[in-house]
């Protein structure tokens, strides 16, 4: 970590304890405008379904269902689809906050919704449609078990010599997340895919069954939107860089995601393929979700396969006059600070960004 990020962290901490620890966010948050906060994670930490995972991608039950404890004191807590109805409805009433988990990993049946049903929360699961709905496998977790399996270093060298002497093929990368992030940005998509899953199926892996022990089956997957602690999202079919795919494969994996979400929530399509979403399923989360990650069609073609928002990774709260679909969301795992998190609920952080101070992202 640079010198500047330590000190932009040691500040923001020192701001957020303030402010939380004094109380004085509860007048920040009467004195600033109707926001949503919409946190996002991906799992509660199940060392039997997801214990592969990166630990960023987790959160323990008890932390989780601590921090929604908090915020429920002086937020609402509400779904995403609620959350922004209620700011457009200019009758938003408390400040609210969305929790929302990306991916549909299986916990989010099991371990969240008894969670919710405790805490009285309510979530936002977004469905990667090709894993939930078809089965298929993700790259991501065909190159993690890779290298759970060979060791970084082992991984690299067998993608290469598959993919050959081309652009994104990771000659010589000796560590994980260097290797990640060439296949992620580098390689040719469908390429990387084959060749991820013929290496899987060549060490004796079994696709269909990591598959199975990570991800909500069909069945689980209708059972949590049928919950009324939950409302589902799309997140398209293959869970690629939606900016590094052409317009025509942009649009197949957006709107085919859609497609694979209505097919799983038995909803009708119409002749033309465009009926709209129903009161589950209309809200949308891009893959990876920086700004670097989409491009200047996405929001539009998100917007077009009939979803009525779309949210990034990049941190902040959501107002009336935020575009729908380039919605903030703050990451929440195991290293998430309360004080933090309640700061940016409160409208704490957004009064210092007004002043020209932006201490989160
Ligand atoms: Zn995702």
């Amino acid at each position: 970590m640079g010198l500047k990020h330590r000190i932009k962290s040691g500040l923001r901490g020192l701001y957020a304890r303030v402010l939380w620890g004094t109380g004085l966010h509860r007048v920040v948050d009467r004195c600033s405008r109707p926001r949503l906060l919409v946190l996002y994670g991906h799992c509660v930490d199940q060392p039997e379904t997801n214990g592969s995972l990166d630990a960023d991608m987790k959160i323990s039950g008890a932390r989780l269902e601590a921090i929604l404890t908090a915020l429920r004191r002086s937020h609402d807590l509400v779904t995403l689809g609620e959350g922004l109805e209620r700011l457009r409805s200019r009758n938003a009433g408390r400040s609210m906050v969305a929790l929302t988990m990306d991916d549909g990993y299986r916990d989010n049946l099991h371990d969240l919704v008894p969670l919710l049903e405790r805490t009285g929360a309510r979530a936002t699961v977004f469905l990667e449609g090709g894993a939930v709905a078809a089965r298929e496998l993700p790259w991501l977790h065909s190159l993690g078990w890779l290298v759970g399996r060979l060791g970084a270093t082992e991984a690299a060298a067998r993608v290469t010599a598959r993919l050959g002497d081309v652009p994104g093929a990771p000659v010589g990368v000796t560590d994980a997340g260097a290797l990640k992030r060439k296949l992620k940005y580098d390689a040719d998509p469908i390429r990387r895919d084959a060749v991820l899953l013929e290496l899987v199926k060549a060490e004796g892996g079994d696709p269909a069954g990591i598959v199975d022990d990570l991800y909500l089956s069909r069945e689980e997957a209708q059972a949590l939107a049928a919950s009324a602690s939950v409302e589902v999202g799309g997140h398209t079919a293959h869970h690629p860089v939606l900016g590094r795919l052409g317009v025509d494969a942009q649009e197949r994996e957006i709107s085919g995601g859609a497609a694979l979400l209505r097919e799983l929530l038995g909803e009708e399509v119409s002749d033309d393929g465009q009926a709209p979403l129903g009161a589950s399923g209309h809200v949308f989360a891009y893959p990876y979700g920086r700004r670097w990650d989409i491009d200047e069609h996405s929001p539009g073609m998100v917007r077009a396969a009939g979803y009525t928002c779309a949210v990034t990774t990049h941190a902040g709260v959501n107002h009336r006059s935020t575009d729908p679909y380039l919605l903030k969301r703050w990451p929440i795992h195991d290293g998430t600070a309360l004080h933090e998190v309640g700061t940016e609920a409160s409208g704490g952080f957004e009064l210092l960004r007004r002043l020209g101070i932006d201490l989160v992202e």
